[in-house]
């Protein structure tokens, strides 16, 4: 880094920890974003002054001289599409996201988690077991800090579990983690990478550079598995619901088991996990076999699933009115997602009142809508994609379908036809951003208006 110029496109937390990063490192910095200086808010700018008085430049809405620079670090937010990305490329300055840039720092092993559904349960998991095996734990990435602002201080005996988006690893080129997974590829954010074969190639980045010493966690259901499995350079392990891997994590019997040392050994019950839905269990398996790969003992892994009680936002459970539970799947921003919330609820054999829809994303409600029949009770729509979602229900023969200019009377209007038995779920099978500021602000304000409805 000693005196490179650098410039991190993305003046959000992950920018600025990779600046802070780099500055630190003698490398001669500059933070690049396209919003002007006074578009910012008085925390933002007292930020920016700070850092400016630390040494670190700022171009914000100005222009940019390409070839001044020898590096871009981008935010994960960045496409690579944009004009000024593709200026530095043509130029021939090296690129590189900020969380392959902070990789590059780390002395500690890393146990990296990708795939479109399952990320954060998955990761949340195997943060929490390799706590209890060694407190040095640092879970990283997508959730939690941006491994930029925490790599500075991660020992060399510690361990890092980072969960990492497609965005984080569209740049990856030598990012190698001891342990990596991808869960599962379905169509999503297909409006950044546009084709499915661009999508599965940045996921395929987590274990492009892995050495036959390290390990990658594959899914034997995931229509991508055959394809990823021939790429590997390092050791497969894999996971399954069905079937009884050479080497993995499977369920048999309704037992989460695994044979990773070549000795089968029970790990649970299915039902001692309070996560629900074959979902959840795939996200525990996958979460086994990486920590066994990793080599963390059987007991560990055992007393940390039978007490993980989720995350919030994924098919969290809310409250019980007037005999209604209600059920929080607002991460639920694509229709895999969506399915997975359906059928995991479904094991509590009570009528849906589904609340979805949300901004749209170019994809296909098709296989979600095939749940409906026989689950579903009713659907209560609002968001960009109501017409889209009604005209592809009738396409189905689906008509228990109602449209709603706010959430609050979507809501209500679910409660009040609601009986006794039944549960309430939002599941949004959309993005969030057409009328909140995120799909957690959405959760948030569906538990809000739940515990004010009267009854
Ligand atoms: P991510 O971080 O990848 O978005 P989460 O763990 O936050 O994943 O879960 C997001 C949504 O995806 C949840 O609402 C849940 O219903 C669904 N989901 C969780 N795990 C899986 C899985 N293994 N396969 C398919 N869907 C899943």
């Amino acid at each position: 880094m000693n005196g490179k110029k650098v410039l991190v496109v993305g003046n959000a937390r992950s920018g600025i920890g990779a600046a802070k990063l780099a500055y630190d490192h003698h490398a001669d910095v500059c933070i690049y974003d396209s919003k002007p200086y006074e578009k910012w808010d008085e925390k933002a700018q007292a930020q920016i002054e700070a850092l400016k008085a630390s040494g670190i430049k700022y171009i914000l809405g100005g222009e940019v001289k390409v070839e001044e620079y020898n590096l871009f670090i981008t935010s994960p937010g960045i496409s690579l599409e944009i004009e000024l990305i593709q200026d530095a490329l043509k130029a021939g300055v090296e690129v590189t996201g900020e969380f392959e840039f902070a990789s590059t720092f780390c002395k500690a092993p890393i146990v990296a988690i990708t795939g479109t559904n399952g990320k954060t349960t998955t990761t949340t998991l195997v943060g929490e077991i390799m706590k209890a095996y060694n407190e040095n734990t640092f879970v990283v990435g997508n959730i939690g800090r941006a491994f930029s602002e925490e790599v500075g201080h991660i020992p060399a005996d510690g361990i890092v579990v980072a969960e990492v988006s497609s965005f984080q690893l569209e740049t990856a080129k030598t990012f190698h983690p001891k342990v990596s997974s991808l869960l599962n590829i379905t169509p999503d954010h297909l409006n950044r990478h546009h084709t499915m074969e661009n999508y599965c190639d940045c996921k395929y980045n987590i274990f492009k550079n892995q050495t036959a010493d390290e390990y990658c966690v594959l899914n034997t259901r995931d229509t991508y598995y055959e394809e990823a499995k021939k790429l590997l350079s390092c050791k497969e392990i894999a996971f399954s619901l069905t079937e009884v891997p050479a080497c993995g994590a499977y369920l048999k019997d309704g037992m989460l088991m695994e044979n990773i040392k070549g000795e089968e050994t029970v790990i649970c019950n299915s039902d001692n996990l309070y996560i629900k839905g074959s979902h959840n269990i795939e996200n525990a398996l996958a979460a086994t076999a990486m920590c066994r790969a990793f080599g963390v003992p059987v007991d560990i892994i055992k007393n940390v699933l039978t007490s993980f009680k989720g995350v919030e936002h994924r098919t969290e459970y809310v409250t019980n009115k007037g005999g209604v539970d209600f059920f929080n799947d607002s991460k639920a921003t694509n229709t895999d997602a969506a399915r997975a919330g359906l059928v995991g609820l479904s094991v509590l054999k009570k009528p849906i009142r589904l609340i979805a829809g949300g901004m749209d994303k170019q994809i296909s409600f098709k296989e979600w809508i095939a749940l409906f029949e026989g689950l579903v009770a009713k659907v209560y729509i609002i968001g960009e994609t109501k017409a889209q979602i009604v005209k592809e229900c009738a396409e189905q023969s689906y008509y228990n379908v109602a449209t709603f200019e706010t959430f609050e009377d979507a809501i209500k209007m679910a409660y009040a036809e609601s009986h006794e038995g039944d549960c309430i779920l939002l599941s949004p099978a959309c993005a969030s951003w057409d009328m909140f500021e995120s799909y957690e602000r959405r959760g948030e304000i569906f538990k809000e208006i739940v515990h004010n409805l009267e009854g």
